[in-house]
């Protein structure tokens, strides 16, 4: 499972969903199938479905990501910290993620573990560098896990006015 943020410091959180929006374009635009990453987390910690999970990630760097689930937060961590909401909203993932794929929080890494890059930025690398983040998904394994809800057409579209109105 492998960690990663988007190197654009946050605007207003009610841009998040554009913000995913062009770098599913950006990413096509390349001529990948889909945005680079599986799961993106904003700022306030909602969650966003990128590609599918059977899918291979994709990368600008020298890397191979097969077999890697990748989770992208909204933010440049190397010049802001990552904010609680959206840290707890990484934690979940990666705990829902471990269960259902039975990857473990030992197999947790930054983008950087493997490329050179900076990325996830030097505020999240330091809470990976001090299993800060792991300590996170065990204790929502040892509590029972996390369930996500997924949401689509309508319910999906009128979550996402909730966040672009400021809301969520
Ligand atoms: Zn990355």
């Amino acid at each position: 499972m492998t960690v990663h943020h988007t190197a654009v410091v946050m605007g207003s959180n009610t841009g998040a969903p554009r913000r995913v929006r062009s770098y599913q374009n950006y990413h096509q635009g390349r001529g990948w199938p889909d945005v680079a990453y599986h799961y993106l987390i904003d700022a306030n910690g909602n969650i966003y479905e990128g590609r599918p999970v059977f899918a291979r990630g994709d990368t600008f760097t020298e890397y191979d990501p097969t077999g890697h689930f990748l989770v992208c937060c909204d933010g440049h961590f190397d010049q802001q910290g990552i904010p609680t909401a959206q840290l707890g909203s990484l934690a979940n993932v990666l705990a829902w993620a471990s269960l259902r794929f039975g990857a473990g929080p030992s197999t947790i890494a930054g983008h950087r573990d493997y490329a050179a890059t900076t990325c996830p930025g030097f505020h999240l690398a330091n809470l990976l560098a001090d299993r800060t983040l792991q300590s996170m998904v065990e204790q929502r394994m040892a509590a029972g896990g996390v369930s996500l809800g997924m949401l689509c057409g309508q319910a999906g579209l009128d979550r996402i006015a909730e966040i672009e109105a400021g809301r969520l």
